[in-house]
């Protein structure tokens, strides 16, 4: 009817979305990250992290002091008072490792290298990887990842370990040695690297810091090329940095004086170049070249002779009487004391065998033949153990009655060197078995006949 009566009657309530649209654009727009599907309770995080805690201060070189720690501690619940979701009981303390390193388990128990204290130049920096490792916990990485794991490998098994058992310990001891043993294959994944910078920098940005520190540490450790150790455990797709940088964009104008320093940081700094220096690479996330082996003292003892009979409910084998059980049915680790030690966020098996269940992408109702299979399995595993190598392929054996391959691999130990994986891969109804039987390089041949021993025992 009235064709500029309509639009002149238009013009200022567009004017008014455009504004408001532009203005979220430029300031609002902060990347909003929720945590993933996960068959734990935020409850089940903390105690978790408590169990793993335990063990980890128990093998790592803690470094003890009380003011480093308080430091940190105070530091470190300030910045997790900023991150998104369900508030944990952190915890922050300094483990004495020259690495530029750092790591958090569930529920909020974080660890902080001395290295990383000492390479960083003023607070923010050091806030910065704080930050990042917060930003695993809040989103729950750990579990996450853990859960997708345990669903992919063996999805019955673990819904009945948690929802058939009433008590909690119990639960939990089932769910801590699987997350433990599973996590052989388990590594953050590079969305997670890149949701946690994301939080680390919005964290920072909360927290009054300029958070382009978090960019400019990155990139001096990149460049530097002291990042070696921080960089193998947090994998640094080279947009990583551009990622955070983006971030900073959508975070809005930068406090008029951010703060970057304090005279506590430097403090605390100095007093750890006068302590005597840390040892390099205990702590280590994978072994580096030239990596420390296995002192003597902390070697588990070596294998009984005296064997073992053990039914997991899928297969029956032997195993040394001096070594544990940790998992059940088609999936569980078998390993003496001291045998599985814990990495960063992870359990790893130093010394023992494990058993699991791959299932084989096949196209449909095809079958995949158990070199295929094999070939598949062992390129996962590869991924995250990116220096996994092929050293000896065996050929053909016999375990329970059936053709099966046999190959043995170098790989990074996760206690430092080089280490010996045996992989014996057969097929079932229920998709690719496979042992793995691990031990240091120098220490493979006198584990080498125990390791033969227990698949000679296996029966289906
Ligand atoms: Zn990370």
């Amino acid at each position: 009817m009235n064709r500029n009566f309509r639009s002149a009657a238009f013009k200022p309530v567009l004017a008014v979305v455009l504004t408001l649209i532009l203005s979220v654009a430029a300031f609002g727009q902060r990347t909003a990250l929720k945590p993933g599907w996960n068959l734990f309770s935020p409850a089940q995080d903390v105690e978790l992290g408590r169990q793993v805690a335990q063990d980890a201060e128990r093998q790592l070189p803690m470094l003890n002091q009380r003011r480093v720690d308080d430091y940190l501690d105070r530091l470190g619940k300030r910045l997790a008072g900023y991150a998104p979701g369900e508030k944990y009981p952190y915890q922050f303390k300094c483990v004495n490792d020259a690495s530029i390193n750092a790591f958090a388990l569930p529920g909020g128990f974080l660890y902080i290298h001395r290295g990383l204290i000492e390479a960083a130049d003023n607070e923010a920096e050091l806030a910065g990887v704080i930050g990042h490792e917060i930003g695993h916990v809040a989103l729950r990485h750990g579990t996450n990842q853990a859960s997708k794991q345990q669903l992919y490998q063996a999805p019955l098994a673990i819904f009945g370990g948690i929802m058939g058992n009433d008590s909690m310990a119990g639960a939990l001891a089932q769910i801590g040695a699987a997350f433990t043993v599973n996590s052989i294959l388990l590594k953050y994944s590079r969305d997670d690297e890149r949701e946690a910078d994301l939080i680390g920098s919005q964290i920072l940005y909360d927290a009054g810091y300029d958070p382009r520190s978090m960019a400019t540490f990155f990139e001096k450790l990149e460049t530097g090329n002291r990042g070696t150790d921080f960089f193998s455990s947090h994998p640094n797709p080279d947009n990583r940095i551009r990622g955070i940088q983006q971030e900073i964009a959508r975070l809005g104008p930068l406090p008029a004086r951010a703060a970057v320093d304090s005279r506590d940081f430097q403090n605390i700094r100095r007093l750890l170049q006068s302590l005597p220096p840390a040892p390099q690479g205990t702590a280590a996330q994978q072994s580096q070249p030239g990596a420390s082996t296995v002192p003597a003292a902390s070697r588990p003892e070596p294998p009984s002779s005296r064997l073992r009979s053990y039914d997991s409910g899928y297969v029956r084998l032997q195993h040394p009487d001096n070594w544990r059980v940790y998992g059940e049915e088609r999936d569980f680790a078998l390993a003496p004391d001291g045998g599985i030690v814990t990495v960063g966020n992870e359990g790893a098996l130093a010394y023992g065998g494990m058993m699991a269940v791959y299932e084989p992408v096949t196209r449909r109702g095809a079958a995949v033949s158990l070199k295929d299979a094999t070939d598949q399995l062992v390129a996962r595993l590869q991924r995250s153990n990116p220096g996994m190598r092929l050293m000896r392929d065996r050929g053909q054996i016999r375990v329970g009655g059936q053709v099966a391959l046999s190959m043995e691999f170098v790989n990074g130990s996760p206690s430092g060197g080089q280490e010996t994986d045996w992989l014996v891969t057969l097929v079932r109804p229920e998709g690719l078995v496979y042992f793995i039987f691990v031990a240091p390089e120098e220490e493979y041949a006198s584990y080498r006949n125990m390791f033969q021993r227990i698949v000679q025992s296996v029966r289906f």
